[in-house]
């Protein structure tokens, strides 16, 4: 199949990657110049592991190619994707304005029938929108899909390539044998295919994150009250994620949830909520829980150093990225914790395996803040250390290292990735989430 994809950012380019991949002819089309420049000659502007392999085949043997005209890629394209950021408007919504010109511009280039296939996130009659917009500059015949994207970054060429399932909402059976077509490569181990109305399935992407970030708000309230009342989170997340009912994924509590998809998603909801007449108490809850989480670390550092202050301290923190595997630090709690130390007058040694550089952009430069290239250096003369995002190369350090670079043995861990048992005998004072310090040689 003839393929576009407007937009080529962690969607966009993961899912025209992926489809070239399956045999199809792919054109990636950006508005960004240089974006395109740099993909054209093999460069990945993002970190997504398996990606650049992937890209770099499939552009080598001529099934994917990078353009910034619109006019080049809806000639080309039977099926035309629009991947393109649906940010966070001043008053919550989805922010559609990129969405609806990428929709006109394909009207003004259409010479025949397309299947234009929503894959931006975007809120519950957004297809008729996308429809008028096409149809105010066009007469030619199209349908418009709407199939979210639940990839997730760190795991998105495999989240791609086995998804366990694909949704799809239509108008109608042409538009359904195109989509069941396109995507029969990637659910050959039979994961459906779930074909559905288009409202619909504009909904399923928002009720999917608004129900992973309500578990993630859930455990971190838990996770609050566990250290008042003197429980521990594990031992209670194991209880409950062991209920088949319950389950196991998504019940780590930690400094907060962050990307450029939840907080956004659980926002747009709520103001979709509002635009029906609806008060979504829930997802409001949701939202305000997380942004209090992202300050409890801040407040266990203030707590631990008390009237002597954090000016003039020095902290290392591991990990800046908003998870793992990926670079992308948007919404970050690493971000807010590091403001609030900035503001309290401490300095920073920055170390994160794959997000400085997006770090550095997002946060701006700062006299106060050092970026260092690998985990140990940030430690040198730090009076403590701070983890935000749990790579799994900072969960076995070593510990008689990290005492002899650091000025006292003192860790405030947000993602709960170390092991309280071998802290313990390290010496180390132990600050984590819903779990109960270790209170070693580091008190003051
Ligand atoms: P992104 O910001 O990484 O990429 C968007 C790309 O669109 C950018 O490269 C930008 O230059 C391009 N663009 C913007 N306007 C354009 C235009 N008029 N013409 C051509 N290109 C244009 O965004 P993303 O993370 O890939 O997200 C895209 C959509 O997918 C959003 O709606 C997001 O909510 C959704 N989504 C994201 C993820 C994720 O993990 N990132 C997962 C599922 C769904």
């Amino acid at each position: 199949m003839n393929i576009t994809i407007v937009g080529s950012g962690y969607v966009g380019l993961v899912a025209g990657a992926c489809f070239a991949d399956t045999g199809n002819d792919v054109v990636c089309v950006d508005s960004n110049a240089q974006k395109i420049e740099r993909l054209r000659k093999g460069e990945i502007p993002i970190f997504e592991p398996g990606l650049s392999d992937m890209v770099i085949r499939n552009a080598k043997e001529g099934r994917l190619t990078f353009t910034t005209s619109m006019k080049e890629g809806v000639e080309k394209g039977e099926v035309i994707f629009i991947a393109v950021g649906t940010p966070q408007d001043e008053d919550g919504s989805a922010d559609l304005r990129h969405v609806l010109d990428v929709a006109k511009s394909i009207g003004q280039h259409m010479t025949g029938f397309k299947v234009i296939v929503d894959k931006s996130t975007v809120p519950v009659g957004t297809a008729q929108r996308v429809r008028a917009a096409i149809a105010s500059v066009t007469s030619q015949p199209f349908e418009v899909v709407s199939n979210p994207e639940f990839l997730k970054e760190g795991a998105a060429i495999d989240d791609f390539m086995k998804p366990d399932r694909v949704v799809v909402g239509v108008e109608s059976e042409r538009g359904a044998k195109v989509m069941r077509d396109l995507y029969a490569p990637f659910v050959r181990t039979n994961n459906p295919i779930l074909v559905m109305d288009v409202p619909s399935a504009e909904m399923t992407k928002y009720a999917a994150n608004a129900m992973l970030a309500a578990r993630v708000s859930f455990m971190n309230e838990i996770s609050n009250l566990c250290e008042r009342a003197g429980a521990d989170v594990d031992s209670v997340r194991v209880g409950i994620g062991t209920d088949s009912r319950i389950g196991m994924s998504f019940l780590f509590p930690g400094i907060g949830y962050g990307g450029s998809c939840f907080p956004k998603d659980v926002q747009a909801l709520i103001r979709t909520g509002h635009d029906f007449g609806l008060d979504l108490k829930l997802s409001r809850s949701i939202e305000e829980v997380n942004k209090a989480q992202k300050k409890v670390l801040g407040r266990k550092i203030s707590q631990h150093f008390g009237d002597a202050g954090l000016k003039g301290r020095h902290f290392a923190v591991w990990g800046l990225a908003f998870k793992p595997k990926t670079d992308d630090v948007r919404e970050a709690p690493a971000l807010v914790l590091c403001k609030e130390l900035l503001e309290a007058g401490a300095t920073l040694s920055l170390f994160d395996p794959e997000a400085m550089k997006t770090f550095e952009e997002l946060l701006g430069k700062h006299s106060q803040v050092t970026y260092v290239s690998n985990n140990y250096d940030a430690l040198k003369g730090a009076d403590a250390l701070v983890i935000c995002t749990e790579w799994n190369e900072f969960r076995r350090p070593n510990f008689k290292k990290m005492r002899e670079l650091m000025k006292a043995p003192l860790i405030f861990d947000g993602r709960n990735i170390l092991d309280r048992g071998v802290i313990a005998q390290e010496g180390f004072t132990y600050h984590c989430i819903g779990r109960k310090p270790v209170l070693g040689a580091a008190q003051n």
